[in-house]
């Protein structure tokens, strides 16, 4: 459920006409819905309500600083992936006792900035980072919470560039050698043993995969908590997917459901890191048609954002609705959806039947809320999109359109050149 609607054949975000702010910012930008936004963070948060959780928000799925205040606000927490995440979490004023820190490849010196900052835990996914870890930690005289990230394998169904929890991923240690890496963990002077956490893919549709994976969690804590380790946290991941085109994912509340029978009377705080569940749908891509051209095969619309702007279409296929953003033709076509940047892989929609566009028409990438900008990047020296945010009849700026300036800051022409 969203608020971008159709009044009179024109496209609204909330009770904004989306082409009264391309008139304003120019186009493209991302478009959010502070409705959209709030009811999502609220339906999933609430439907763990009964048992204690934390719901870490994701933010590599969408790190703009009004939507961590957003969540924030709300009571969430995030779940990091890097000190410059860390950075932007407590900029936004993400509470650091709700932050907790996964990644293969964290650094000493981000091992450093968090644990200075007290964050509640790291999740981690090898024994050589273990180590590291402890000898951190040992050097600033502090103790590093941890969970190990452990690899279920199971199979979570979806696209393989986003499934993380088969044993041929990278991710994670194999859940049947983890006891032993917690039994060696559990003997460092420096770390402090709290969870168990895992995260078995992106976009599943199903429940099973995440009640087969929290059924074998369940069991290790058992062998952990026998073993005389105190596991305080089940961090169960992401990875519920959405509505894109015609996916029937499960609802926050089946899910939440799911796993609530399968924890039973586990006295333990949930700790979930949904992403795209949340800001998916509450965002949008706007653009605009710049020229269409037909050849023999095909029908192209090339419009003014591009792979740099999304790169989920380039990057994995995935399917984006598109819909213009005036409702004004009724002769449907076939078309390919393009962008300017020099790549046949450049485009956001293949072979879509939609009405026909014309120069100057805006159009909407739908469900671009995540992994849209957060994935963006300057590639062709595009200046990144503007960040725009809807609350009822209003709309806030949330990041300016990038400039020429700042597309060259920091670089230099070193001395033998001049
Ligand atoms: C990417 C990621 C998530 C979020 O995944 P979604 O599919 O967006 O919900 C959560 N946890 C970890 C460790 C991740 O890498």
């Amino acid at each position: 459920m969203h608020f971008f609607e159709y009044k009179n054949k024109e496209l609204y975000c909330e009770d904004v006409k989306i082409s009264d702010i391309a008139n304003d910012v120019k186009t493209p930008f991302y478009l959010y819905s502070h409705a959209t936004l709030e009811r999502h963070f609220r339906a999933f948060n609430d439907a763990f309500n009964g048992i204690d959780h934390i719901t870490c928000f994701s933010m590599k799925s969408n790190s703009s600083m009004a939507i961590l205040r957003l969540f924030a606000n709300a009571g969430g927490g995030v779940d990091i992936v890097s000190g410059g995440e860390l950075y932007r979490a407590l900029k936004a004023g993400v509470n650091p006792e709700k932050i907790v820190y996964s990644g293969v490849g964290k650094k000493a010196e981000e091992m450093e900035y968090a644990l200075n900052t007290g964050i509640l835990m790291f999740n981690t996914e090898s024994p050589q980072e273990i180590d590291r870890l402890n000898e951190v930690a040992g050097r600033l005289n502090k103790k590093a919470r941890i969970a190990i990230r452990v690899n279920p394998d199971v199979d979570p169904q979806t696209h393989p560039y986003i499934s993380t929890g088969l044993k041929e991923n990278k991710f994670g240690i194999d859940i049947n050698i983890a006891c032993d890496e917690y039994l060696r963990a559990s003997r460092m002077q420096n770390l402090e043993v709290t969870g168990v956490s895992c995260h078995i893919g992106s976009q599943l549709t199903k429940v099973s995969p995440f009640v087969d994976a929290l059924k074998k969690l369940k069991e290790l804590i058992r062998r952990l908590t026998d073993s005389g380790m105190d596991i305080k946290y089940l961090d169960l991941g992401g990875g519920l997917g959405i509505t894109y085109n015609d996916e029937k994912p499960p609802l926050p509340s089946e899910y939440a459901l799911a796993l609530k029978e399968t924890i039973g009377d586990m006295n333990l705080t949930l700790i979930l890191e949904p992403g795209r569940v949340l800001v998916g749908n509450a965002g949008i891509l706007v653009a605009k048609v710049l020229y269409t051209k037909t050849n023999q095969e095909k029908n192209f619309t090339v419009v003014d954002a591009a792979m740099n702007d999304l790169a989920r279409p380039s990057l994995y296929g995935s399917y984006h609705g598109i819909r213009a953003v005036k409702m004004d033709s009724e002769n449907i076509i076939s078309m390919d959806i393009v962008g300017p940047i020099c790549e046949s892989g450049d485009f956001l929609a293949k072979n879509r039947e939609i009405p026909a566009l014309k120069q100057g028409d805006l159009i909407a990438v739908m469900s671009a809320g995540a992994y849209g900008f957060s994935m963006s990047s300057s590639y062709n020296s595009r200046p990144r999109a503007a960040e725009i945010m809807v609350k009822g009849n209003t709309y806030y700026t949330v990041r300016e359109r990038e400039t020429y300036e700042d597309l060259i800051r920091g670089e230099k022409i070193p001395e033998f050149l001049k």
